[in-house]
C-alpha cells in the first residue's frame, strides 16, 4: 500500500554540541520518505533546485522512493541552518533560505491522486490544503505543523486540520496553537475541530496519542523515548518517528487504534534512531530487524503487572 508525503527537501547545515554538517540531504519530505520506504513504497511531491546533488536523487530512487512528484527548478534548492544547544531540545534556525521553495505548489502526478496514505509534512497549510484538493477519497491523512504557520497562517492551519484524520504536532506548539498553559486543554480544542486523534510529539520524553474528546485520559497512550546513550543531531526526529508510524500502517493496512498503538512505538523506534547520525546518516543503513529488535525493548520497559487484587 504506497503513502504519498508531500514537504521539503532541503540541503541543511546543522551544528550540535556533538559535529555539524554543511549542506546535508534534509529536509522533512526527505526524513519522511526514509523512514517510511523501509516499511512500504513511498511516493515524493517536493521540489528541488538544478544544484540539488545527483547522488541525494540516487540515493532516494534507491530506497525505492517515487521521485514522479519531485520538481526540478531552475535555481537553488532549499536550504535551513541552525544550532542546538546542550539541552537538544528545539532547534534554533539560524537561516531559512526557501529559493525555489517560494513559489512551489504541489502538483500530483495522476497516479498518485488516489492514494490511501497521506502525509501532509510541515509545509505552508495553503499547500496542505491543495494536495487534500487533489486527493480522492483517502483512508488516513496525517497533518503535521509549526510554530511559524500557527503564528501566521492560523485560519489556513485550522482549516486543514479539521480535514485530516490526525494531528501531529509538538506539545508546545499545541499550547500554543490553543494559547494555553494546559496540554489538556489544548488537545480537546484540536480534536473538536475534527480529527479523530492528535499525536503530540514531546521530543526526548517521548509521544503520545489523544482521541477522545469528550474525555481524552479514556483514549490516551503515551509511548517514552528510548533511552539513548549518543545523540548526534535531532533534526528531523519528528518526520522519520511520522515515518515509521505511518510506514507501519501502511505496510500492516490496518489503522484500528490498536494498530496505531504499535505504530507510535514503531516511531519511536525509528526517530530513536535518527538522531543518533547527523543528518540522514543512521537511517540510511537502518534495517527492519534493528527496528524489531527495540520494539521487544519498548515492550519490556513499558510493561508493568496489575495491582493485585
Ligand atoms: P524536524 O527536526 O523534524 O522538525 O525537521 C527538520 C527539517 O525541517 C530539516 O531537515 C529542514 O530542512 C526542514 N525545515 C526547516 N524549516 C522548514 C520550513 N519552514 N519549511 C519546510 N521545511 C523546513
Amino acid at each position: 500500500m504506497s503513502i504519498l508525503v508531500v514537504g521539503s527537501v532541503a540541503l541543511d547545515s546543522v551544528q550540535t554540541p556533538f559535529g555539524r554538517v554543511k549542506e546535508a540531504l534534509g529536509g522533512t519530505a526527505t526524513y519522511f520518505s526514509i523512514a517510511a520506504s523501509l516499511y512500504a513504497p513511498v511516493n515524493l511531491v517536493a521540489v528541488v533546485g538544478t544544484d540539488f546533488p545527483q547522488e541525494h536523487i540516487d540515493f532516494l530512487k534507491e530506497r525505492g522512493v517515487d521521485l514522479k512528484g519531485l520538481q526540478i527548478v531552475r535555481g537553488k534548492t532549499f536550504r535551513w541552518s541552525a544550532r542546538y544547544d546542550y539541552d537538544l531540545g528545539a532547534a534554533e534556525t539560524l537561516d531559512t533560505q526557501l529559493n525555489v521553495f517560494a513559489s512551489f505548489h504541489p502538483n500530483l502526478p495522476d497516479e498518485y491522486k488516489g492514494s490511501d496514505y497521506v502525509f501532509l509534512a510541515n509545509i505552508d497549510p495553503h499547500l496542505q490544503l491543495e494536495v487534500l484538493e487533489q486527493v480522492r477519497n483517502p483512508g488516513l491523512v496525517i497533518l503535521d505543523t509549526m510554530n511559524y504557520w500557527i503564528n501566521y497562517k492560523k485560519e489556513a492551519l485550522t482549516e486543514a486540520m479539521t480535514a485530516v484524520d490526525i494531528v501531529m504536532i509538538n506539545e508546545d506548539e499545541a499550547r500554543q496553537y490553543a494559547n494555553t498553559f494546559s496540554l489538556m486543554r489544548a488537545v480537546r480544542e484540536i480534536l473538536d475541530l475534527g480529527p479523530q486523534a492528535v499525536v503530540i510529539k514531546k521530543g526526548k520524553y517521548g509521544a503520545c496519542m489523544f482521541c477522545d474528546s469528550a474525555n481524552p485520559i479514556s483514549g490516551c497512550f503515551f509511548a517514552p523515548a528510548y533511552p539513548l546513550e549518543k545523540i548526534s543531531d535531532p533534526t528531523g526526529a519528528g518526520d522519520s518517528f511520522a515515518g515509521g508510524l505511518m510506514g507501519y500502517l501502511a505496510r500492516e493496512r490496518d489503522i484500528s487504534g490498536e494498530a496505531i498503538k504499535r505504530a507510535i512505538i514503531h516511531g519511536s523506534v525509528v526517530g530513536s534512531f535518527a538522531v543518533e547520525g547527523f543528518g540522514v546518516d543512521r537511517l540510511r543503513n537502518l534495517t527492519l530487524e534493528e527496528i524489531e529488535g527495540r520494539y521487544q525493548e519498548f515492550r519490556h520497559f513499558t510493561h508493568f503487572e496489575p495491582l493485585e487484587a
